[in-house]
Formats: C-alpha cells, structure tokens, sequence
C-alpha cells in the first residue's frame, strides 16, 4: 500500500519535471492567460499571459548554482 503510493508519487513527480521541462512557459493563474486584469495589464505576468514554471525556475536555479560552482 505504501509502496504503491510512492510509486505514484514518484511517477507525478517525474511527470512534472518532464512537463517543465518540456513546456517551460504556464498559463497565467492570475489573467487565465489574457495579459489583462482588471481592464489593465496583469502584472504578474506582464500582459504576456504566460509564466515560468515553479519546476523550471527551481531547474535554472539549480543549473546556475552549478555552473557557478564548477567555474
Ligand atoms: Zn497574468
């Protein structure tokens, strides 16, 4: 039973890398993707209606520490 649900567990997770890294860009929870809030610029995406991914941001947080260690 508990091996099982960590093997589901593990699956999602390895998913959602696979998404992040595949589809870095999310659709904007804040405009639902339109760029427009509030008959304004969303600005928690710049009117783009798109954002970085919280598993993209973490993959280049990690790809810049190393890089920035080996140098
Ligand atoms: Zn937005």
């Amino acid at each position: 039973m508990t091996l099982s649900l960590a093997a589901t567990a593990f699956s999602l997770a390895v998913a959602y890398a696979l998404r992040c890294w595949a589809f870095p860009y999310g659709r904007c929870i804040w405009c639902r993707g339109d760029g427009i809030r509030g008959g304004t610029y969303c600005r928690r995406c710049d009117g783009s209606g798109r954002r970085v991914r919280l598993g993209r941001r973490l993959h280049d947080t990690i790809r810049a520490e190393y890089r920035r260690g080996t140098k």
